[in-house]
């Protein structure tokens, strides 16, 4: 194909029941499977829809085509159950329309409506897409409804040309069309949910290793799927007992009176492999391994086993699983006591973790609807989890603790929505910021991995906690209160002056706002109350004023969110009237959220019960209650931002880019930095506005150049600046002269770069002088993993010194522009708050938008670090900047397919 770049790996993928298939491209070792495909797999009927008319020879004609030598111009897919070729799909390019493929689909009979031509077609399109194609045509039947179907569902538009009983078919392959990923979408969370069923609802349980000894981990998961009243059968494997606790043990999985939906396996290392193959063949459809310290070898053959046979895997180092739906019922862990049945889903990386969690839960009283433990997380991860508890029509709370991504933008995109329905919790294990010091742009030093976390956790709209029991705090609120107005105001009460203050500078600190109170309110209070927010209710008050106070908060417009902040006092003792009792005789439903702190309280959170039968969160500590509340009315406030859709700009010419690229990456495949003039015509496809740049290999150069572009400058004036491959920080090395007005001055500083840089100096850019404005930097560092982050920040010199910076994953929603902007310190600056003229926000949201786009595009462009950005009221103009590329292969994050766990890669 036009520009050909092999992208197509192997990937494993789910059909729409769940079924799991590989697909792979196909090779001459495929030509049998093809030919059995079309002989045998498809009826008379299915051929004729496919090949219009049934020829003897269509079959063979088929695998001759797909499996010949390779041939460039062609792509085919074929997906695999097991060994059984299922279906393929083709595209070969046309000579005429340009760009275009003649798409072939083809699949087996038995293996219709389960989604499997979609899901071919959707990993054609990327390989398609990926190699320049931008057009798939067919010609199919008129009657051919399943085809026409397929497209119909595919989600992107569909052009059809209507002649003699014959359709053309044309479906351009828009790159970023949101309806095509919202119906990927749809058909991944289908098929996720599908394969997860008989893991997370199955109706029988094995334990392989289940052994006789009490306290062994096989045993007392055994133990407790049987204490915990499991529905189904649940039955023991072990080939060294006849029994175990009075139950017959099973010498195999094979042995089974039934075959089990769920094996819990429990083996050393060594046997894993084996045993989840002998589960597979059996027709086992999930496995739960406990077994740590795996090999890669033993990796590869677990995962293997799994792919082969389509089980969804929970671990290895799991702590194990638990569904407390009453018609399921099912402990399978060993970690603590089975939670109780509710409506948060827990997942966790850390069994520790998990541990912690659920017991604080308990404590809570917050029951559980299921818990994993993803353990080293080979297969099913926190993505699949929030697509389960999305649609298990129980949970209503989702709380995660992941280590690790596998590929944080689809579970971006995962959470992203299921935050909208429910809240999405975690605890941020953050990671050391020491990672990258070291690198050579800005762009890349602000890309820590803690600054990342905190770019995919806000534009997911999930709550991220720095510890569990902040995770439980926050949960806590969210879980029993309603949402405060996303102003989030709050009203601070207390019985104690200095512990009010305390609770307000919590408030404050957590960035809550705390709005000014109406004096009349201190009519309810005793004397010497104050009312200023906090309010001070002194010691003295009593129940019935105390309840009237809540009562005039709770309808103040002012107010969003009341927190309570009570200290027992011997005068409320001698007269039996604690105040804190006036509170749970309230209600714990009003009209906004209520929270308490109790300073006398021993656990860190818990629910108090009132007089409605609603659950007040109390908190020992006011640090903790604020905390909760700035996580409410940070989700509050997503959740009254619409969603917002994805950046874009239609005039960036790819192809120019896409050659600039190639032939960089052609010239030096082991990649680098751009120079001057290939890093200015890269800008300019994307239209990034980088102020005129001349290259001088010499001081008359420089001295004509600079002639030529002085009217251009801000009055008069150039800029030279030195260059020479691996020159980083040009201010600090000298080169870089700027305001020269005169000829003389360029002839001087080029000479002076030649006597100071010798030898190493390759040149010089001239630049006109740009126009005083806000210098900013704005850049981006792709992520192996995370994909593009990008980065505004204060520039120019002060870089480094004010540190004043965002960060936001790509792809950018406008939203994502504007509170970018809006979060930097020097916010002020740009939009004219202190008296000076608002910049031209128009124009760097344009900055930000294409630079975004030319790193989604290009996961070449590695690191590019536009450093300054100057902008002023009437523009924004670049006038220094670096690129880095390298080759790395096309990838969509969201194209449907399994994980591979990094323990299992390699061969
Ligand atoms: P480096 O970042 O490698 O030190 P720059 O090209 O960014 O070099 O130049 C350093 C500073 O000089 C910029 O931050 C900016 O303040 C100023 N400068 C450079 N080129 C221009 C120009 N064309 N117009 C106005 N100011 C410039
Ligand atoms: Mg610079």
């Amino acid at each position: 194909m036009s520009a050909v770049r092999p992208t197509q790996t192997d990937a494993e993928a789910l059909l729409a029941d769940g079924t799991t298939v590989g697909i792979r491209p196909l090779s001459p070792d495929d030509h049998g499977a093809v030919l059995e495909l079309h002989a045998e797999g498809m009826s008379q009927d299915s051929l004729r829809m496919r090949f219009f008319g049934v020829s003897r020879n269509a079959p063979k004609q088929a695998a001759d085509r797909l499996c010949g030598p390779p041939r460039t111009g062609l792509l085919a897919l074929g997906a695999w159950a097991g060994d059984e070729l299922i279906g393929e799909a083709d595209c070969e390019l046309l000579d005429e329309p340009a760009e275009t493929a003649e798409l072939a689909l083809a699949v087996a009979d038995r293996w219709h409506h389960r989604g499997a031509a979609t899901l071919l077609l959707e990993h054609l399109v990327h390989a398609a897409r990926a190699a320049g194609v931008r057009f798939f045509e067919a010609d199919t039947l008129s009657g051919n409804r399943a085809v026409h179907r397929v497209f119909a569902h595919l989600g992107l538009p569909v052009e059809r040309r209507y002649e003699q009983g014959e359709v053309r078919v044309r479906v351009p392959l828009d790159e970023r069309d949101e309806r095509y990923r919202s119906a990927v979408d749809e058909r991944g969370r289908r098929a996720d949910v599908a394969s997860l069923t008989t893991l997370l609802r199955p109706a029988s349980v094995a334990v392989v290793g289940a052994s006789r000894r009490p306290g062994s981990v096989g045993r007392t998961v055994l133990d407790k799927i049987r204490q915990g009243g499991f529905a189904g059968p649940v039955r023991a494997v072990n080939p060294h007992a006849g029994e175990v606790d009075g139950e017959p043990a099973y010498p195999s999985v094979r042995a089974l009176p039934e075959v089990p939906d769920l094996a819990v396996l429990a083996v050393p290392a060594d046997a894993v492999p084996g045993v989840a193959e002998e589960c597979g063949a059996a027709g086992v459809r999930a496995l739960v391994v406990l077994t740590s310290g795996l090999g890669a070898q033993e990796a590869r053959g677990l995962v293997r086993a799994c792919r082969r046979h389509s089980m969804r895997l929970v671990g290895p180092n799991s702590l194990g699983m638990a569904q407390t739906d009453p018609a399921v019922r099912l402990d399978a862990e060993f970690g603590g006591a089975f939670p109780r049945p509710g409506t948060a889903g827990v997942a966790v990386q850390s069994g520790g973790v998990g541990i912690a969690l659920l017991q604080r839960l308990a404590w809570l009283g917050v029951g559980v609807s299921s818990f994993v433990s993803l353990g080293d997380k080979y297969d099913v991860s926190g993505n699949d989890l929030l697509q389960w508890w999305e649609s298990d029509g129980r949970t209503d709370l989702a709380l995660l603790h992941l280590e690790s991504f596998g590929s944080p933008r689809a579970f971006a995109r995962t959470a992203r929505r299921v935050t909208r329905t429910i809240p999405v919790l975690t605890v941020d294990a953050g990671r050391s910021t020491a990672g990258r010091r070291g690198a050579a742009s800005h762009t890349a030093a602000a890309a820590t991995p803690t600054v990342t976390r905190e770019a995919l956790f806000r534009q997911a709209g999930i709550t991220a906690t720095r510890s569990i029991d902040e995770l439980v705090a926050a949960a806590a609120l969210l879980h029993a209160q309603p949402p405060p107005a996303p102003r989030g105001a709050v009203a601070v009460v207390s019985n104690a002056g200095g512990i009010g203050i305390l609770a307000a500078d919590a408030c404050a600190e957590a960035g809550l706002e705390l709005p000014e109170l109406p004096a009349e309110l201190g009519g309810v209070l005793p004397p010497g109350a104050s009312v200023r927010n906090p309010v001070d209710t002194t010691a003295a008050v009593n129940p019935l004023e105390l309840t009237n106070l809540l009562r005039a908060l709770e309808n103040e417009l002012a107010v969003d969110a009341i927190l309570v902040c009570l200290v027992p006092t011997a005068l409320g003792a001698s007269t039996g009237q604690d105040p804190v009792y006036a509170l749970l005789e309230g209600p714990a439903r009003r009209r906004v959220p209520i929270v308490a702190v109790l300073l006398d309280q021993q656990v860190p959170v818990c629910y108090r019960t009132c007089a409605d039968g609603g659950a007040l969160p109390a908190y020992s500590d006011p640090v903790a209650a604020a905390r909760a509340l700035a996580h409410a009315r940070d989700r509050a406030r997503w959740l009254a931002e619409p969603p917002s859709p994805p950046v874009d700009a239609p005039d960036c010419d790819r192809r120019t880019a896409r050659s600039l690229v190639d032939g960089y990456l052609t010239a030096h495949p082991g990649g680098g930095w751009l120079d001057p003039l290939s890093t200015a015509d890269l800008l300019e496809s994307y239209g990034l506005p980088l102020t005129t740049t001349v290259w001088a290999r010499d001081e008359p150069t420089a001295s004509a150049a600079a002639t030529a572009l002085r009217n251009l400058g801000h009055e008069g004036k150039v800029a030279l600046k030195a260059y020479w491959p691996g020159l980083v920080h040009k201010s600090a090395a000298g080169a870089v002269r700027t305001g020269l007005a005169e000829d003389a001055e360029v002839r001087s500083a080029y000479r002076e770069f030649m006597r100071r840089f010798g030898a190493e100096l390759a040149g010089a850019v001239v630049q006109p002088m740009a126009a005083p404005g806000v210098e900013l930097l704005a850049g981006v560092v792709q992520d192996q993993v995370f994909g593009p982050l990008i980065v505004l920040g204060l520039g120019g010199t002060a870089t480094d010194v004010l540190d004043d910076r965002v960060a936001r994953l790509a792809p950018l929603s406008e939203r994502d522009l504007t509170t970018m902007v809006t979060e930097l310190r020097s916010a002020p600056l740009l939009l004219g708050q202190r008296g000076g003229t608002a910049v031209d926000l128009a124009a760097l949201r344009s900055v930000l938008t294409r630079l975004s786009l030319l790193a989604e595009d290009f996961p070449e462009l590695v690191e590019a670090d536009l450093n300054p950005v100057i902008v002023r009221p009437d523009g924004a103009l670049c006038v220094d900047a670096r690129i880095r590329l390298e080759r790395r292969p096309s990838f969509d994050p969201y194209l449907r397919r399994l994980r591979r766990p990094a323990a299992a890669e390699g061969t």
